[in-house]
């Protein structure tokens, strides 16, 4: 479904922005910043779906505070992390941010590319953590984007030289988002904090320009790796399935943002969300699939390597981490 730019603008405008995750650097900011601390700290973790090697690449971490999601509640946020066991701090929420690497017979495609260091310190390790698993950056043939975010886009480019970071990659993205993010009207209706995300965005993606090919969800964009629709976060979003043999991952993207609260409290928004009740509606039919199917799910803001089960629990869901892959 087509989101209307009128429906966009209102719903940014509600939206809480100066808080967004990745809407409260400038772009200058981004292309001054020293390297951040992450790159130390390279991490991946490789596993097999059939003959389809797939790769978690981290990025790094950022918190953010409660207000950035909207439904919260706090004795049901507190009871949400204590039966996922993890901490529960409402001022400083711990986001993870991952890519995924996707090696077959005669491909190499990344799925999104991270953050740009500057805009946390805590972030901007995806090209560590690609280097530490044996990736250099010229071999990545393809870069998938679930969206546009700079979160998601931030290893893409050098913000201070504009050079593309990945030179021998071709970039396939939403046409949807595509259009969004380069659409000056929508631009021009947003609040500040908003357009500072786009600046961002449009920078990293714009050395791929003659490289793109733009696809509607349900395109395959190689043997085996299907891309499905999940609206609502962005116009766009969506997500890769990789189907090898008998075994299969959707990589959902950013289908939930705080795993420790939006599993078991699914209709929970964030922030970030371009439409929020689509958001909440695509977190409830893919959230309710993974649990009914068994199927191995992954996801971008997932705790690393973000590789587990969907299980139904009391009203909402439980996360199941993936047991380690000894076939690697
Ligand atoms: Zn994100």
């Amino acid at each position: 479904m087509a989101v209307s730019r009128r429906m966009f603008a209102r719903n940014a405008l509600l939206a809480p922005a100066v808080l967004a995750l990745s809407a409260t650097t400038r772009f200058e900011d981004v292309a001054h910043a020293e390297s951040s601390e992450m790159p130390d700290t390279p991490r991946f973790q490789r596993r097999m779906i059939g003959e389809i090697e797939v790769i978690a690449l981290m990025d790094g971490m950022i918190e953010r505070p409660k207000e950035m999601i909207s439904g919260y509640d706090e004795a049901k946020a507190a009871a949400a992390a204590r039966l996922a066991h993890k901490p529960h701090d409402p001022a400083a929420i711990r986001i993870g941010i991952n890519g995924y690497a996707i090696r077959t017979a005669d491909r190499l495609i990344v799925v999104d590319t991270g953050s740009p260091s500057g805009l946390a310190p805590t972030l901007g390790g995806w090209h560590a953590s690609l280097a530490a698993a044996g990736i250099a950056a010229d071999q990545v043939d393809t870069v998938f984007l679930t969206h546009l975010h700079p979160d998601h886009v931030g290893g893409m480019t050098d913000p201070k030289s504009g050079t593309a970071r990945l030179p021998k990659a071709e970039v396939i993205a939403s046409e949807a988002d595509w259009r969004f993010t380069f659409d000056d009207a929508i631009y021009a209706s947003m609040p500040k904090a908003v357009q500072q995300g786009l600046d961002i965005s449009r920078a990293m993606v714009t050395p791929y320009t003659a490289s793109k090919t733009l696809v509607v969800p349900g395109a395959e964009i190689a043997p085996g790796l299907t891309t499905v629709a999940m609206p609502g976060h962005t116009p766009g979003h969506m997500g890769l399935r990789i189907d090898s043999g008998r075994e299969s991952v959707l990589i959902w993207g950013d289908l939930l943002i705080v795993p420790a609260y939006q599993f078991a409290n699914p209709d929970w928004g964030f922030a970030l969300d371009t439409d929020k009740a689509a958001a909440a509606k695509t977190r409830a039919k893919v959230l309710d699939m993974s649990a009914a199917d068994g199927m191995m799910v992954a996801g971008m803001h997932l705790d690393f390597p973000g590789f587990g089960y969907v299980e139904r629990a009391g009203q909402g869901y439980g996360f199941v981490a993936a047991p380690w892959d000894y076939r690697v």
